[in-house]
C-alpha cells in the first residue's frame, strides 16, 4: 500500500511552515529531501561507526567499510548492473560525467572524431564534451528537439558517421520532464558500434531502472536526487570499457603498489575511487535506496504519474500560463511561463504563500535559447506530493497569473 500521508511523515522537514504556511515542496528536481531513515544513518554512522575505510584493520574501520561495500551491492541490485565492482561511488552526476568524459576522450578521442549529445542536455552532459572535444579537437553534434520538446530520431540516426565515438544523453530532461526513448537510442548507437551513457538524475528517482535491459555502456546519477545525501553519487559503467579505461585521479586506494617510478592500478572500482571517498553518504545512499525499495519504485511511478497527469490537466486550464514541453510521456518536472511575468517573480510570490519551485533556466540554457525566453518556472515532483498541494499550487498561480495581466 503506497499512502502518502503516511510516508509524508517520514520526512520531517515537510511538517515544517514556510513564510507561515505549510510547506509545499515542488523543487525535487534540484534536489529532494529526506527520509529519517536517511538522517538517522547519517547521524548513526558519525556517532558509532565512523572511520575511514579499507585501510584499517581495528573493527570501526572494518564495519564501515563493509557499510560502504554494503551500499555499493544495493545500488548493484537497485539499477540491476551485472557486477558491484561496476558501481562506482563519485560525488555526483557531475562528477560521473565528467569522469567518463574525461577518460574516455583521453583514450579514444582523436582529432577529426565525432561525440553525439542532446540539444536538451544538463549542462554537466554538455560542458564536459566540448572541453574535452576542444581539447582533442573532436567535434559534438546535437541532437534536435522539436517543440512539444521531443527529441527527433530520424535525425539522431543521420549523425552518426564512421567517425563517431561516443554518444552521451539525458534520459529524463530536467526542464522539460520529457522521458527520452533511451532503449530505441542504445540500440542506434550499438548498431554503429559506439558506447552511450545516460545521464540519469532526473530518471531513477521516478521509475525503476534496469541497466542490463537498457544496455547502456555508462549509466549516472546523483544521490541528493534520490533522497539521499548531497556529495554522493553513482557512476555504473560496463566491465569491459572500465577495464579499458585508464583511471581519471591518482590518490590513495587506487593503487595495488607504487614505486617512485611507476604504479599499478588497483582492481575496479578503485580505480576510480582515489583518495577519501564520501562513505558516510555511500551507506546513507544505500539507506535511501532500501527505502525506495520498500515503498516499490513502481508504486513511486504511479503515484507521480497521477501527479503529473493531474497537474498538467490544471495548469492548462490556467489562463496566461503555458507549460513548455508537452512530450507524450513526461516524469518529475513541468516548466511553464505566465504572460507578462518574469519567472523569478512567479517564484518569488509563490514563496510567500510556502510553495517552493524554480525558477531560470535550470542549468540547460540552450533550452531556453530554442524557446526564446529567459527562463521558466518549474515545479517538480517527489514521492511525497499529493493533489492537495497541486490544487492549492494551482489555486496560488491562478491569482498571480491574473495580477501580471
Ligand atoms: N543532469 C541532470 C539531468 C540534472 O537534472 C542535474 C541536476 N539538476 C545534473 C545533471 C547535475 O546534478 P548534480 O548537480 O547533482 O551533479
Amino acid at each position: 500500500m503506497f499512502d502518502v500521508e503516511t510516508i509524508r511523515k517520514d520526512f520531517p522537514i515537510l511538517s515544517q511552515k514556510v513564510n507561515n504556511h505549510n510547506l509545499v515542496y515542488f523543487d525535487n528536481a534540484a534536489t529532494t529531501q529526506k527520509p529519517q531513515a536517511v538522517i538517522d544513518a547519517i547521524v548513526e554512522s558519525y556517532t558509532k561507526t565512523n572511520s575511514n575505510i579499507h585501510r584499517g584493520i581495528h573493527t570501526l574501520s572494518q564495519i564501515s567499510t563493509n557499510l560502504y561495500e554494503a551500499a555499493r551491492k544495493t545500488v548493484q541490485s537497485f539499477i540491476h548492473a551485472p557486477h558491484d565492482y561496476e558501481i562506482i561511488f563519485t560525488k555526483g552526476v557531475t562528477e560521473s560525467l565528467n569522469l567518463v568524459a574525461q577518460i574516455f576522450s583521453e583514450a579514444f578521442l582523436e582529432e577529426g572524431d565525432e561525440v553525439i549529445v542532446s540539444a536538451m542536455e544538463h549542462h554537466s552532459n554538455l560542458v564536459p564534451w566540448q572541453i574535452v572535444c576542444e581539447r582533442h579537437k573532436a567535434h559534438l553534434k546535437f541532437i534536435p528537439f522539436n517543440h512539444d520538446g521531443v527529441l527527433d530520431i530520424e535525425a539522431y540516426k543521420n549523425l552518426f558517421t564512421e567517425k563517431t565515438k561516443f554518444v552521451s544523453v539525458v534520459h529524463v530532461s530536467n526542464t522539460l520532464g520529457t522521458v527520452n526513448p533511451i532503449k530505441t537510442m542504445i540500440d542506434i548507437a550499438h548498431g554503429h558500434n559506439v558506447p552511450i551513457m545516460i545521464d540519469g538524475a532526473q530518471s531513477v528517482q521516478h521509475f525503476p531502472i534496469d541497466v542490463q535491459e537498457l544496455d547502456c555502456d555508462f549509466f549516472a546519477f546523483s544521490g541528493h536526487k534520490i533522497y539521499a545525501p548531497t556529495g554522493i553519487g553513482v557512476l555504473w559503467g560496463k566491465e569491459k570499457w572500465l577495464e579499458k579505461l585508464p583511471p581519471y585521479q591518482g590518490g590513495g586506494d587506487m593503487i595495488k603498489t607504487v614505486t617512485l617510478e611507476k604504479t599499478i592500478y588497483n582492481d575496479l572500482p578503485f580505480k576510480f575511487e582515489a583518495g577519501t571517498t564520501n562513505y558516510v553518504g555511500a551507506h546513507a545512499l544505500g539507506v535511501a535506496l532500501n527505502y525506495l525499495t520498500n515503498l516499490g519504485m513502481e508504486n513511486i511511478h504511479s503515484h507521480e504519474k497521477d501527479l503529473m497527469l493531474y497537474a498538467t490537466e490544471k495548469l492548462s486550464q490556467i489562463p496566461y500560463v503555458t507549460i513548455i514541453g508537452n512530450a507524450p510521456e513526461k516524469a518529475g518536472a513541468i516548466s511553464f511561463e505566465v504572460d507578462g511575468a518574469h519567472s523569478a517573480d512567479i517564484g518569488m510570490i509563490l514563496d510567500k504563500q510556502g510553495i517552493a519551485i524554480r525558477t531560470g533556466t535550470h542549468c540547460t540554457e540552450p533550452i531556453m535559447q530554442y524557446y526564446g525566453v529567459p527562463g521558466t518556472a518549474r515545479m517538480s515532483f517527489g514521492l511525497y506530493n499529493t493533489r492537495d498541494e497541486i490544487d492549492y499550487f494551482v489555486k496560488m498561480l491562478s491569482k498571480i497569473a491574473m495580477m501580471f495581466q
